[in-house]
């Protein structure tokens, strides 16, 4: 049986490492992005997934995309709400439009990202959500209210979806990457990058396949029963 996975941001960074560990565990996937159209052909060009464009901050967009994921591929078994973005600034320099920006994108656009597809689970009485928070959305962070904010939200989302979607057979599951080597962190300047690797434990930078792994994971039979649970993958720089 070859079900079938959406992965929005699924063409780079931590999504491409998705999209191909459920390639690699025999799902048919889907993997969308916003606009780099180089990444996503060079995407395609070496794993076969096929990739999908519409900004997950647009409800019509997403709707109309999954629609027609589902007409190429069929039903969709599994999301994984990986899409996001960050708009940093210290809070007295930060601007309406970056705070708008990132709930549309991070919090907004998991919604847009959810709703279309929860219908389906729900009759097929099948459903498997994973979303891509954040350490930031754990504890917090400088220069970050807008996406911790958004990371938090999203910790929220799951939790409350759990709980609507356990008697159909559907779990709702976060986790929180730490810092992971993905072009996000590497636009990072370099001196506050290695002042960030000195704050974790493990004295490194996770890899995106660290996130996959755990994803498959969540997304497998065998995690039928977790469900509303966040995972926290960073190393052992925050601790709940
Ligand atoms: P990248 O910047 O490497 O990739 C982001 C992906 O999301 C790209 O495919 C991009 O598309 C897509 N995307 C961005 N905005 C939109 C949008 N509006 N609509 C559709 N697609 C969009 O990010 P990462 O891999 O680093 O991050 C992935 C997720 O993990 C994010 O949610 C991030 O917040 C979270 N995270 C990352 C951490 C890290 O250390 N890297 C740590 C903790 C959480 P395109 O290619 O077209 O730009």
């Amino acid at each position: 049986m070859s079900r079938i996975a959406l992965v929005t941001g699924g063409s780079r960074g931590i999504g491409a490492a998705i999209s191909t560990a459920l390639k690699d565990k025999g799902y048919t996937v889907a993997a969308t992005y916003a606009g780099n159209d180089e990444a996503a052909a060079k995407f395609t060009e070496e794993t076969g997934i096929k990739t999908y464009k519409w900004n997950v901050a647009d409800y019509d967009a997403s709707k109309a995309g999954i629609e027609q994921v589902e007409a190429d591929l069929g039903p969709i078994e599994v999301v994984v709400a990986n899409a996001g973005i960050t708009r940093d600034a210290p809070f007295h320099k930060m601007t309406p439009d970056q705070w708008n920006e990132v709930i549309a994108t991070n919090l907004t656009g998991v919604f847009n990202t959810i709703h279309p597809v929860w219908p389906g689970m729900r009759e097929r009485k099948f459903g498997r959500v994973v979303v891509i928070s954040s350490i930031n959305g754990q504890k917090g962070q400088f220069a970050q209210v807008n996406y911790a904010a958004t990371k938090a939200g999203d910790l929220g989302i799951v939790k409350s979806l759990a709980q609507e979607g356990a008697r159909a057979g559907i779990t709702a599951n976060a986790i929180c990457p730490g810092y992971i080597a993905t072009d996000m962190v590497m636009a990072v300047p370099e001196k506050v990058r290695e002042s960030i690797i000195a704050q974790i434990p493990a004295g490194r930078l996770g890899e995106p396949e660290e996130i996959a792994r755990a994803v498959a994971f969540l997304v497998s039979d065998d995690a039928g029963f977790i469900n509303g649970s966040t995972i926290s993958a960073n190393g052992a720089q925050f601790v709940v």
